[in-house]
């Protein structure tokens, strides 16, 4: 058997490898490696995939998501409604924009936020929500849209990882998850659903003002070559990083497809276990499982991922401490927010290998270890 990965990315690339060879050597003979053509390429085509109006290349998903902020106008002391059950770097980019984190609980089902409870949360200092499409389950948009509307709040979607998931909207129409709310930022880290080859980023939106704006504040807030209107960053994404992005976006449904694939075989060998609890798939979303992640009950999970590891199946824990509860966010009294569903999940999730090259002697394998050890 070949050796599990949570992600195989050597092997994926093996069947792309003449593509991408040629087009990295390209690259290279060219030496344009900042703003080469397929960055604009890239670009063009991701608007087309998205059905979106404007595609902002930057540097990596973090980049996108400060960018983003800054872009907004957002300014020290307003508060940024987001879940704390997150990747970091969601909260993180708040809390160095001297913004202020407020963390709302999560929807025990579909790990995203919970709409019903961001209203609490709302003050006169709210201006943002930022909504996470966590293991790539899509948030209910429609409810924090209304909400957000309500408040004339700005929304952000952190689409790290459900680029290529869908909505499905009252209104039965289907759009592309991160081109819902305001604007709509994505990494392409390599283990991303769309990775490139080192870090890269993106940020979507509709609205051609804010699109200027984010051009922008990418681009070291120049308005004109050598004028800088704002204070900004540089965030680009590389020609090389491009390249890949250029050869992988035409398969992303395939990868996506066999991605579902794994996690419906998950499914059906753990469905009805007393222990076990599969990732829950709510009607309005189409889940792209950049995770596959359970909840377990009644086990030492510590013990469970050791156990997993002695049969070479590699587990992980996303994410050990939730942000609330990160040191970095002491200074903001962090650790007062009452979250008893991140709390509580925190403590019971764990996340299988999925990829786009599991094959079934592998899946057999990763299932039987798991249902050897949960009798
Ligand atoms: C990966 C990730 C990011 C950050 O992306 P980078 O490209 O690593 O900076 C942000 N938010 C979430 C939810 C992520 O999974």
């Amino acid at each position: 058997m070949v050796p599990i990965q949570m992600v195989d990315l050597k092997r994926q690339y093996a069947k792309i490898k003449s593509q991408i060879d040629a087009g990295m050597q390209e690259v290279l003979e060219s030496a344009a490696f900042i703003n080469g053509a397929p960055v604009q390429l890239f670009g063009k085509e991701l608007e087309a995939y998205l059905g979106i109006k404007h595609v902002i290349n930057c540097a990596n998903g973090t980049d996108a998501l400060q960018i983003a902020m800054m872009a907004a106008g957002l300014q020290p002391g307003d508060e940024v409604i987001t879940p704390s059950f997150t990747f970091i770097a969601t909260a993180e980019v708040i809390a160095l924009l001297n913004l202020k984190p407020v963390f709302v609980d999560i929807d025990p089902q579909t790990y995203c936020i919970d709409p019903t409870k961001i209203e609490a949360a709302i003050t006169p200092k709210t201006k943002a929500i930022v909504p996470v499409h966590l293991y790539g389950h899509v948030c209910d948009m429609d409810a924090i849209m209304e909400v957000a509307n309500k408040h004339n709040l700005l929304v952000i979607e952190d689409n790290a990882q459900a680029i290529g998931g869908t909505y499905t909207g009252k209104d039965g129409v289907t759009r592309k998850a991160g081109t819902i709310g305001h604007i709509g930022c994505t990494s392409f880290f390599p283990s991303k659903n769309l990775g490139c080859y080192g870090d890269g980023g993106a940020l979507f939106t509709n609205d051609d003002a804010m699109a200027a704006q984010i051009r922008m504040v990418a681009n070291h807030g120049q308005s004109a070559r050598y004028y800088h209107d704002v204070v900004g960053v540089n965030s680009r994404l590389d020609t090389l990083q491009a390249v890949v992005l250029r050869v992988k976006l035409p398969l992303l449904d395939e990868y996506i497809n066999a991605r579902r694939k794994v996690a419906d075989a998950y499914d059906a060998a753990f469905a009805n276990h007393p222990q076990i609890t599969t990732p829950f798939r709510a009607p309005y979303s189409y889940h792209v499982f950049h995770q596959y992640t359970l909840q377990i009950e009644n086990v030492d999970r510590n013990a469970f991922v050791a156990y997993l590891a002695e049969k070479g199946v590699p587990a992980m824990i996303y994410y050990p401490v939730p942000a609330h509860k990160q040191k970095m966010f002491a200074a903001f009294g962090s650790d007062e927010f009452n979250l008893p569903i991140t709390d509580e999940l925190t403590t019971k999730v764990i996340s299988l290998p999925i990829h786009t090259e599991m094959d079934d002697d592998q899946l057999r394998h990763i299932i039987e270890s798991v249902l050897s050890y949960l009798k």
